[in-house]
């Protein structure tokens, strides 16, 4: 049997062995997560809600995102805020993970966290900034998708992967261009797990946060 590598967050296209990030509210055939990324969250946020629950109904929807915290591009933290919890609420009434975008938003999820300690798994994508901050949190329902950032020596990415509890390592290709077997390739040197390993890793890990598989 072929292992098969999830790539658990991508915009590259949608495939059955990729958790796809719609570019749009139109969902596709093959598994996806959807929700308005705090780039795009305009005036009409709120409407789009109604859309986005019917499509979680799907069975194909595996996670709502991403979603999250930016305080670099984006409306005003209050909206964001607002935003991200109307989101977290579906994901947490669906059953379904909640995939991450946090950029200088840290304080944000910290605010979110303590609020709602019964929250959605959170999945953190791209995962590329000090040990130190994702070992504050390690005691939260927050896991990590490490991506290319994997391929560059010495990254925050490749050291924190070695440190981070494994239950909590989920792997991705994101807007990049590489395959997602060179993502579980280099994690493989770096853990010294074989690709077999890390296969049965994330696969076992995603089965800890979702009733939802897509393969068996
Ligand atoms: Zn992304």
């Amino acid at each position: 049997m072929q292992m098969r590598l999830i790539d658990f967050h991508t915009h590259q296209s949608p495939q059955s062995n990729r958790l796809y990030n719609l570019p749009n509210l139109d969902p596709v055939s093959s598994p996806f997560s959807i929700g308005i990324h705090p780039w795009y969250l305009n005036e009409n946020w709120q409407q789009q809600l109604e859309t986005i629950e019917s499509h979680l109904k799907l069975p194909q929807a595996f996670a709502l995102g991403e979603i999250g915290f930016d305080g670099i591009k984006g409306p005003s933290e209050s909206i964001q805020q607002a935003a991200f919890q109307a989101q977290a609420d579906l994901a947490k009434t669906h059953e379904l993970p909640i995939i991450l975008h946090c950029v200088k938003g840290l304080h944000l999820l910290q605010v979110y966290l303590k609020k709602n300690p019964d929250t959605a798994p959170i999945i953190w994508h791209g995962w590329n900034l000090k040990p130190a901050i994702a070992a504050s949190l390690v005691n939260y329902p927050v896991y990590f998708s490490f991506g290319k950032q994997l391929l560059y020596a010495d990254s925050n990415a490749q050291n924190w992967l070695k440190a981070c509890p494994m239950e909590k390592i989920f792997f991705e290709t994101d807007d990049s261009a590489v395959a997602i077997e060179e993502i579980y390739q280099q994690a493989s040197v770096i853990l010294g797990r074989s690709l077999e390993e890390l296969g049965a890793l994330t696969a076992s890990n995603w089965k800890t946060i979702s009733k939802k598989h897509w393969y068996e």
